[in-house]
């Protein structure tokens, strides 16, 4: 198959790729879109068995962003950066320059920022040959972990959806949360704050105690979690929690949770709308954390400081958004997750015009 025939391409402006011979770089910067802003999106450095795998995953990726970007209505665009390579035994300092370099040499139509296997170390090395970086620490601009933005999105998403499926708040609301790491720890806390009950499932034993202890949640299998009797369950894990075997196993009406790619196929969002359920899309939903990044990347362009106050009023829009994607999935009698496709494609066509 060829580049333009993948039904990942989609689109795509740019696709870059880099090598480097003195440390071995090897780089994929894809660019889906610059119809709205720069594209802004994530470096991930995975040992991908091939080159075909990590052009797959990079195209993937940008497209999704270009989407996350738009619908949270940050003036960017969407892109991505994948290092092929073992993030746990082949980094070095050189290395993260050399993708400085091809960062600075896309001509600043591509932000890159965290994603897998890449920390803010490696960006300050990144930053030596190229001012195109986010998610950097110490400095006035700097927006720090996102988390915190993320769940707070996604707590007042759950409230939102819930509101809609149930016609009450959160209090006494049972919420299945599936891993409780940087995300689904401070979701917790709200929820239970909110006077949610919940019932927690990690692969991460320290953490679950940890929540546990802070919201007095209830514990079960990494499995179990799937069958709680809740009304809702957010998946902030993997991606792929919503598929053949765990939907017909959830008793709530609500799918609502900071993870990426939750649907493990757009087949399955349509089998949980036909069974009257409520899916908040995962890029809308989760979507703070691109606009604390956003907000970083402002503030380096206008050589200020970073703004909360401009955050938080993105993260309002964000969920009038996503009642807007509820309400439109309710009138047209679509799934939520058709519905944000295609607004977000809208909105990416009227910048493009
Ligand atoms: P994290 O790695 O801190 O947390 C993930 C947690 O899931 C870990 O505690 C891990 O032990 C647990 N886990 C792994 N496998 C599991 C399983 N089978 N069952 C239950 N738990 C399991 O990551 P995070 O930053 O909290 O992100 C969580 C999800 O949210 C990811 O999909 C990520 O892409 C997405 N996301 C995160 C942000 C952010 O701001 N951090 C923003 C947008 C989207």
């Amino acid at each position: 198959m060829t580049l333009f025939d993948s039904p990942a391409f989609e689109g795509h402006e740019g696709v870059h790729t880099f090598f480097d011979e003195k440390t071995g770089l090897k780089t994929i910067i894809s660019v889906h879109s610059t119809a709205l802003g720069p594209a802004a999106g994530g470096c991930r450095m995975w040992a991908y068995p091939d080159a075909e795998a990590a052009l797959t995953d990079a195209l993937k990726l940008s497209r999704a962003m270009s989407y996350k970007n738009a619908m949270a209505d940050i003036g960017l665009g969407g892109g991505k950066a994948v290092i092929i390579g073992d993030s746990r035994t082949q980094k070095t300092p050189e290395l993260f320059e050399a993708f400085g370099r091809a960062v600075d040499a896309v001509g600043g139509r591509y932000w890159t920022a965290e994603d897998v296997g890449v920390s803010p170390e490696d960006l300050q090395n990144a930053r030596k040959q190229t001012r195109y970086v986010a998610g950097l620490e110490g400095h006035a601009a700097a927006s720090g972990d996102p988390s915190p933005v993320t769940a707070e999105g996604v707590f007042r998403g759950v409230k939102l959806c819930v509101e809609r499926a149930y016609n009450r708040d959160l209090n006494g609301v049972t919420v299945a949360i599936q891993g409780v790491g940087h995300v689904g720890a401070y979701l917790a806390e709200k929820l239970h704050a909110a006077g949610a009950k919940l019932v927690i499932a990690d692969v991460n034993q320290t953490a679950l105690d940890e929540i546990a202890a802070k919201t007095g949640a209830k514990i079960v299998s990494t499995d179990a979690i799937f069958d709680v009797d809740a009304e809702v369950f957010a998946p902030c894990a993997l991606g792929g929690a919503v598929n053949a075997d765990t939907l017909p196993r959830l008793k709530g009406k609500v799918v609502a949770g900071g993870a990426n790619n939750q649907l493990a196929t757009p087949e399955i969002g349509r089998i949980l709308f036909d069974k009257g359920m409520l899916y908040a899309p995962d890029y809308v939903i989760n979507g703070g954390g691109i606009i604390n990044v956003a907000g970083e990347i402002r503030a380096l362009e206008a050589g200020g400081a970073f703004d909360p106050a401009w955050v938080e009023g993105k993260l309002s829009t964000l969920m009038l958004t996503l009642g807007e994607v509820l309400d439109r999935s309710v009138a047209e009698k679509r799934p939520t997750h058709e519905v944000a496709n295609e607004m977000a494609k809208a909105r990416i066509a009227a910048g493009r015009s």
